[in-house]
């Protein structure tokens, strides 16, 4: 582990007194109000005003679609993928998937709450390859995955980290193959693409106030639905599907999936700061690309010409002949100095030693021993079917495994100042020193 305190490279750094964090909450004052109200009123449950409120706000900010209030993106995701399922192949026996025998096309490089509903409904999930653009599902790799696999009817697309997808493209694709969308809008909550909010493309879609997202209820999601009768389906199974009876009659599968109105409470506190938080995250990402200025490095890519992005977290890439040796094995890593060249975790432990909080890039799905079974389709057709071992014809890896390997999510706290963002950047710089 680097010491700063004796390695020469780091001379005259300081640590910070109190961490850094990557992205924590930010709270504002009003989420005490509506959290106070619900309990002086007693509306401490399922249902209430703040419930109602955030329901309202979101749905006249992402294009009038219905809301419903979920514990978490990763439950929102998981009735989303069961909405789009069943529309597709109808209502399983209880103790049955609704993806069971199924293929789906999921984002490769992602977060695994962005897939694994796809697991919990017995389907499984093909791994779609990356782009350089905007670091999401690549529409040529999709194009591909349609031609190996003509009977998929179901996509699953996350915009990272604050980025939208090239959604022109990757949805019509999707239409040309009469396959069906869940757009997970986790990280992008506010980015637009072509004037569009994401959350807005899929047929089914979700964000989420997870606690280090853009706005936080400290948990809590929501899945947006572009009918009012998927979105009742998804808050009746949310509230353990009971049927309009006197007593407990269920017709269908139950969750306890709803959201509670004293976590709806601090969210609806947070929401009237989405564009500041928004704004701050801006001139962060916008610092780190004029302080990193003349690295061998380059920053998360935004694509300006058809999106604005929240730019959620700010994340760097290392060039590739600026990549000093770096060996990960599943859970451990090894690293060596090297004059004039970094790597992520190099990079990464500078920050840990000044008290800064950094991240690998999300180590992409078809790298997971979880879904190493799991088909994973790039835009040359390359890639594995179903098998443990990578094929690659060419001898190159494939977007995610590329960018997961040279690429680092970088200090991306509204709170941080520039003089703290400036600590963040000299130390970046020694570490290629
Ligand atoms: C955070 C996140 C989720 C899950 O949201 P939770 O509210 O934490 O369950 C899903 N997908 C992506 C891409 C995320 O970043």
């Amino acid at each position: 582990m680097i010491d700063i305190l004796t390695d020469p490279r780091f001379k005259g750094i300081k640590p910070f007194d109190t961490k850094l964090w990557l992205a924590s909450p930010t709270m504002h004052g009003d989420e005490q109000k509506w959290v106070d109200e619900a309990i002086r009123t007693n509306w401490v449950s399922t249902i209430g005003a703040n419930i109602n409120e955030i329901e309202r706000i979101i749905s006249e900010r992402i294009g009038g679609r219905h809301a419903v209030a979920l514990a978490s993106g990763t439950s929102a995701l998981h009735l989303a993928v069961k909405l789009a399922a069943e529309k597709l192949y109808g209502q399983p026996m209880p103790g049955h998937g609704a993806l069971e025998g199924r293929r789906v096309f999921c984002s490769d490089m992602t977060f695994d709450a962005t897939v694994n509903p796809v697991a919990y409904e017995g389907g499984e999930s093909i791994f779609i390859d990356t782009e350089r653009d905007t670091w999401n599902m690549d529409p040529a790799a999709l194009e591909k995955a349609f031609e190996m696999y003509p009977d998929v009817k179901l996509v699953v697309i996350a915009h990272l980290y604050g980025t939208p997808g090239r959604m022109d493209e990757l949805v019509s694709v999707i239409r040309k193959h009469g396959a069906l969308l869940v757009e997970d809008a986790a990280e992008s909550m506010g980015a637009t693409y072509k004037g569009i909010q994401t959350g807005d493309f899929g047929d089914y879609s979700i964000v989420s106030f997870n606690g280090n997202k853009i706005i936080t209820g400290s948990s809590g999601g929501m899945i947006l639905c572009k009918n009012a009768e998927d979105a009742n389906k998804a808050r009746k199974w949310s509230t353990q599907s009971r049927e309009d009876a006197p007593w407990y009659q269920h017709e269908e599968l139950g969750y306890n999936y709803r959201m509670s109105n004293i976590i709806a409470g601090i969210i609806r506190g947070q929401l009237p700061y989405l564009e500041e938080h928004i704004a701050q995250k801006r001139s962060i990402y916008e610092r780190y690309k004029e302080g990193l200025r003349g690295l061998p490095v380059s920053m998360n890519p935004v694509d300006l010409e058809s999106s604005v992005p929240n730019y959620w977290l700010s994340c760097m890439l290392i060039d590739k002949d600026a990549m000093a040796h770096q060996v990960r094995g599943e859970c451990e890593y090894l690293y060596r100095t090297e004059p004039g060249k970094s790597s992520p975790h190099e990079i990464l432990e500078a920050l840990a030693a000044i008290n800064a909080e950094g991240r690998p890039i999300w180590k992409p799905m078809h790298m997971q021993p979880i879904y190493r079974m799991n088909a994973f389709v790039t835009a040359s057709g390359s890639g594995r079917a179903h098998s443990n071992a990578y094929i690659h014809s060419d001898n190159i890896s494939d977007v995610g495994e590329d960018i997961f390997t040279r690429g680092l999510c970088l200090p991306s706290d509204n709170k941080m100042t520039p003089q703290q963002q400036e600590v963040v950047i000299e130390t970046v710089r020694r570490c290629f020193g």
